[in-house]
């Protein structure tokens, strides 16, 4: 059976961590869903669509990631696409702690959807969208962080 993972986020705007994350998971499963949870608790700062642009245009060339958007439950959404695992990316203790309740919680709901997390690797660690967001406000230069599609 093929290995389908989830890679859920805001992708407020996708990051070079995102990309660092999603290429190394590339090697692990055989199709990965990058799936922009629709949370309307949540103020972002670009819209769904071109958030879903950014994605697209990213890996526009690469045949097994495909772009999603949900609102339901996260382990609801990996039922709904036939994915067995869904995939995260840990920077720091700040990420594990957000991590551990909500890996445990899907753990219970869905047993059978394994949440699988890689380390960031340390050139990607301190990249985060929030610090994306900050220095494009002050229109500082942020284009290391980014990949070509979200730099233009
Ligand atoms: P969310 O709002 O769901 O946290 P994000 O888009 O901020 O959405 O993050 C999605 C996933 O990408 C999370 O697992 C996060 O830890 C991971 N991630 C974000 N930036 C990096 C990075 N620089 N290195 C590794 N993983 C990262």
């Amino acid at each position: 059976m093929k290995k389908k993972a989830v890679f859920p986020g805001s992708f407020d705007p996708i990051t070079l961590g995102h990309c660092d994350i999603i290429e190394r998971g590339l090697q692990l499963f055989d199709e990965i869903v990058l799936a922009i949870g629709v949370n309307s608790a949540k103020q972002y700062t670009f819209g769904l669509e071109e958030r879903k642009r950014f994605l697209e245009e990213t890996f526009a060339e690469e045949s097994r990631i495909s772009i999603a958007t949900y609102n339901t439950l996260t382990v609801d959404f990996c039922k709904s696409v036939e994915a067995q695992f869904i995939l995260r990316g840990l920077r720091s203790t700040k990420d594990f702690n957000y991590e551990q309740p909500i890996a445990q919680t899907n753990r219970v709901m869905a047993g059978d959807v394994e949440t699988v997390f890689l380390m960031a690797s340390p050139e990607v660690t301190h990249i985060s969208s929030s610090i994306v967001r900050e220095i494009m406000k002050y229109n500082g230069n942020y284009q290391n962080l980014v990949p070509y599609t979200v730099r233009k």
